[in-house]
């Protein structure tokens, strides 16, 4: 097939080649990492809604305009609201091929409103990319963090970044401790929260079909290879 046809000829009904993937992942999950890379693999744009929302603010855009109030009163924007910015992002030159979206949706009620959206333009999430790390694996990369008593608060961490000397400040020397923030029993209790609205997007595109699992305790170049594999098994199905 030529991809002049390709072009002209989405069959009747189904997907056209516009590919869109999720990306879905716990914080410490190395989500906004791999989403990068990922971008640079496939050439598609990978957006956060934080990009998308500043990008709407230096529009004066009618969209950009109903964006503005939220964010100056630092509130959530509205899924629909949210779902209208993505689906105007879509429609951007860079994006005729897909898109990557890194922190949505984060809740069943937004994966709803995407399919929706895509379904109104016959196309569909092609992959939802899920970086599967275990909770205790997240309280290790996300808590341990060890700071000393300085005014600067130098930090470590006991992985990658190790002081010196167990307990001591590499530049002063002082007693490092943990902040009530980073403790693991604080970062557990944070990231149970944090989950349980991921854990419903996951289980709604395993219901969809789009789910593909990556196992995220493997090195960070594996974990981009599995990326790149899942997606290309799932346009190839396409
Ligand atoms: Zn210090």
């Amino acid at each position: 097939m030529t991809h002049a046809t390709r072009v002209t000829a989405p069959r009747g009904g189904s997907t056209t080649e516009t590919r869109i993937l999720v990306m879905v992942g716990a914080p410490g999950a190395g989500k906004g990492t791999q989403s990068q890379r990922l971008a640079a693999r496939l050439g598609l744009p990978s957006v956060s809604t934080g990009d998308l929302f500043r990008a709407a603010l230096r529009d004066d855009s009618p969209l950009g305009r109903s964006v503005r109030p939220y964010i100056e009163r630092g509130s959530l924007v509205p899924d629909e609201i949210t779902v209208q910015v993505i689906a105007d992002r879509l429609t951007q030159p860079d994006a005729a091929a897909g898109i990557i979206l890194d922190g949505f949706p984060r809740t069943r009620a937004q994966a709803a409103a995407l399919d929706e959206l895509c379904a109104e333009r016959r196309m569909s999430v092609l992959a939802a990319l899920y970086i599967d790390v275990e909770l205790e694996e997240l309280v290790a990369r996300l808590g341990g963090r060890q700071v000393c008593g300085a005014p600067e608060s130098h930090s470590f961490h006991p992985r990658g970044n190790p002081p010196r000397v167990a307990g001591r400040c590499d530049v002063d020397g002082t007693a490092l401790h943990e902040r009530e923030d980073d403790k693991p029993a604080t970062v557990r209790a944070r990231l149970r929260e944090q989950l349980a609205p991921m854990y419903e997007v996951v289980d709604h595109y395993n219901g969809t079909g789009a789910l593909c699992t990556i196992a995220g305790d493997q090195p960070i170049d594996e974990v981009t290879r599995e990326l790149v594999r899942a997606v290309e098994r799932r346009s190839a199905r396409a």
